[in-house]
Parts: C-alpha cells; sequence; structure tokens
C-alpha cells in the first residue's frame, strides 16, 4: 500500500473478513456465512449487538450486486458518500431469512423499532429545595398505546398493506450524480405515514379513530434530592410519548434554579453579602441569618477583631448539602461590605477622639516645610462610572470619524 490512491487503497476486504468468506464468494456462500455469522451474534440469543450489526452491514452490501462493486472498488467510505450506506434496520433482515419469531416467542425486536424522542421539560426550582430536597407532582399530557385496539388502530386487528410504498413504509427516488453513481434517497411514505399500512374507513379502531394512540393525562412525581444542581437532569426512563413499534423514549426534567435574593450558591459552598456599619467593623457585630431550612444562625465577630471591607469570613458546614452525601456540607462564606459614615458627620472633637483611639496618622510634622511649598489642589466628587462611559463614547466618535473618507471635511467632536 504505496502512493497516493487513498480511494482505490480504502478497506475493502473488512466485509468479507466479517463474514468469513473470501473476496470471491458467489451468494450461495454468502448467504450461508451470513445465516452463521447473525444466528450467532443475535442479542437474544445473548451475542454481541455491535457484532451483529457489522455482520448485518456487511451482508447488506455484499449481497448487493451494485453496493458489491462499489465496495470491491472503492471501499466502504464510498458506499457512506455515495449510497447512504448500510440503511436498513439488522434485525430486518434477519427477519427475511428467519422469520419473526425465530428463537421462539413473539420477540417484538425482530420488528422494526424506531427510537422515540425525549421529552424534555425544566423545572424551576428554588435554592430551599435543592438544600432541602423535595418533590412536585406535575400533570403531564402524553400519548399512549390506545387500550382498546391494542395500537393495531383497527377493529379487526388488521390492516391492508399500504398501496404507496407496497407496505415498505418508504418512497425511493433514484438521482444520478456522475461517475455512474446514484444517489437512492429515501423518504418516509406519505400515505400511511411508515408504517406501510393502511386501515379502511369503517375498521378503524373508535377509541383512537386508526391513530393507534390516545392522549392520557399523567401525573408525575419528580424527587428533587438535597444538594442537586441548577442543570441537572431527572430522567423517567420509557415515559414519553408511545407509538407502535417505537422504544418509547424518556422523559427529562432539567432543574432550573431561581435567583435567590440574600444567597448565591457556588458547587457545594454557598455566598452571602452582609453590610457593617464602620462602629460594627471595628468594634464588634452580631446578626442573625435565616438559613435556607429555616434555622436561626447567630453570626458574631471574634472579640477585638476588625473586619476590613471586602473581607470574608467562613463558617464550615453551612453550605449546601452534597448530592448524595447530604451530611456532607460545603462552606458559607460571607462577604463584608463596610458602610463608611457620610462627610461631614464626624465634628472636630471627635476626629480629635478618634485620634486618640486610632493608629497615628503617618507623621508628617518634620516634613510641613515641604507641603507648605507645594502647589494647592482640589478634590472634586466624581462619578466613575459616568465618567467611563463619557469617555467610551467619546473614543467610539473618534474612531467613527477616523474611517470617515479622507476628501470628505473632517467633523471634530465638540468637546464639553
Ligand atoms: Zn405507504
Ligand atoms: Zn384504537
Amino acid at each position: 500500500m504505496f502512493g497516493r490512491a487513498p480511494r482505490k487503497s480504502s478497506n475493502n476486504t473488512k466485509y468479507y473478513e466479517i463474514l468469513g468468506v473470501s473476496k470471491d464468494a458467489n451468494p450461495d456462500e454468502l448467504k450461508k456465512a451470513y445465516k452463521k455469522a447473525a444466528f450467532k451474534y443475535h442479542p437474544d440469543k445473548g451475542g454481541n449487538p455491535e457484532k451483529f450489526k457489522e455482520v448485518s452491514q456487511a451482508y447488506e452490501v455484499l449481497n448487493d450486486p451494485e453496493k458489491r462493486e462499489i465496495y470491491d472498488k472503492y471501499g466502504e467510505d464510498a458506499l457512506k458518500e455515495g449510497m447512504g450506506g448500510p440503511s436498513h434496520n439488522p434485525f430486518d433482515i434477519f427477519e427475511s431469512f428467519f422469520g419473526g419469531g425465530a428463537f421462539g416467542g413473539d420477540s417484538s425486536r425482530g420488528r422494526r423499532q424506531k427510537q422515540g424522542d425525549d421529552v424534555v421539560h425544566s423545572l424551576k426550582v428554588s435554592l430551599e429545595d435543592l438544600y432541602n430536597g423535595t418533590s412536585k407532582k406535575l400533570s403531564l399530557s402524553r400519548n399512549v398505546i390506545c387500550s382498546k385496539c391494542k395500537g393495531k388502530g383497527s377493529k379487526s386487528g388488521t390492516s391492508g398493506t399500504c398501496y404507496g410504498c407496497r407496505g415498505t413504509g418508504f418512497k425511493v427516488s433514484t438521482r444520478h450524480i456522475g461517475l455512474g453513481m446514484i444517489q437512492q434517497m429515501q423518504h418516509v411514505c406519505n400515505d400511511c405515514g411508515g408504517s406501510g399500512q393502511v386501515i379502511s374507513e369503517k375498521d378503524k379502531c373508535t377509541q383512537c379513530k386508526g391513530n393507534k394512540i390516545s392522549p392520557e393525562k399523567k401525573v408525575v412525581e419528580v424527587h428533587v434530592e438535597k444538594g442537586m444542581q441548577h442543570g441537572q437532569k431527572i430522567v423517567f426512563e420509557g415515559q414519553a410519548d408511545e407509538a407502535p413499534d417505537t422504544i418509547t423514549g424518556d422523559i427529562v426534567f432539567v432543574l432550573q434554579l431561581k435567583d435567590h435574593p440574600k444567597f448565591k450558591r457556588k458547587h457545594d459552598d454557598l455566598y452571602i453579602e452582609h453590610s457593617l456599619t464602620l462602629t460594627e467593623a471595628l468594634c464588634g457585630f452580631q446578626f442573625a441569618l435565616t438559613h435556607l431550612d429555616g434555622r436561626q444562625l447567630l453570626i458574631k465577630s471574634n472579640p477585638g477583631e476588625v473586619i476590613k471591607p471586602g473581607q470574608y469570613k467562613a463558617i464550615n458546614d453551612e453550605g449546601m448539602p452534597q448530592y448524595q452525601r447530604p451530611i456532607m456540607r460545603g462552606r458559607l462564606y460571607i462577604h463584608f461590605n463596610v458602610e463608611f459614615p457620610d462627610g461631614g458627620l464626624i465634628s472636630t472633637d471627635q476626629c480629635r477622639t478618634l485620634e486618640k483611639i486610632l493608629p497615628r496618622k503617618p507623621s508628617n510634622q518634620a516634613s510641613q516645610m515641604d507641603l507648605d511649598e507645594c502647589e494647592e489642589t482640589t478634590l472634586n466628587d466624581v462619578n466613575m462610572e459616568e465618567e467611563m462611559r463619557r469617555k467610551h463614547h467619546q473614543q467610539q466618535q473618534e474612531a467613527y470619524d477616523e474611517d470617515e473618507d479622507d476628501s470628505a471635511p473632517r467633523v471634530q467632536c465638540a468637546q464639553q
């Protein structure tokens, strides 16, 4: 395998190896090899479903002279690109050899089964719900197989073969795509909706009117467990809409955490903001906090401790319970904001008193002479947010002016 001919050298022996036949095997040999392998790997006999699929794919391609030729020439990839590749349900192929009840009993797997869609709902929960755990009853409507006709759709329990698709459920159209290759397009038959069967008007089931399914109200109880996360899924397997020959999908609830006015959650930890007056920050504080389960926590400073603006403190084991290990809890973090007194509240006398208590001002008496020689300045009040917004707008305006055609007269942005 040298040179650059990927198409030619792509794997075009795998299918023969899977079936254990030579490259010039005739249809009879293929059939025999397939039967042997399919029986061995059939999942109903405890075989390997992947192997079973491979065997079916290999047989499907090699048994079709047209597909086999493409496979021999160009390999598996060409089939995938050009012909839509192996498309049949492996159980259908198996059934065409052995019939539906190959292993005795009514094997429902033998029939063409589609995977039904999952139904996804979002479920709003509060932080209290996730802290304490809760269960919510929800009423949903879904389709179930009609109880009267057991999903047959007819009174007689039978149906006629669809004329439009001759019972296959599909209509096939072919299209030439050059190089002697044709592309096959399969669409679901619109006469029978893909079932391959039609029911005459007077034979239709009176309960479902031939639809085979009927709507049902269902109440589900969703258990929200302690410590679950925003975005976590709670799955009710196989409880979504039922349909004939379809594996019922799941109902999935996705938790959506509502904002909490007091607590924020990060993983298993909780955060709150708390404002202290300057006096509390310096001289100590205590306050009561109502936790998510209604308990009142007394939160107080350590004796003699000063809290700085923006400082965090943590209380162990008062965070969120861990999912499936609710005895373990994260931490509760408190982020302190210190509210300083507004200007003008402190008189000169009070300042003297404060100066006696608080750490001394930087000693600049020695350099008083130097300060006297400095230029005087004025501190103005400023709203920084407003300031930044104005500056940003100004920059944009200038960038816009530069982008304009050079021949156009320049308009200077008016200075305020
Ligand atoms: Zn049809
Ligand atoms: Zn019915």
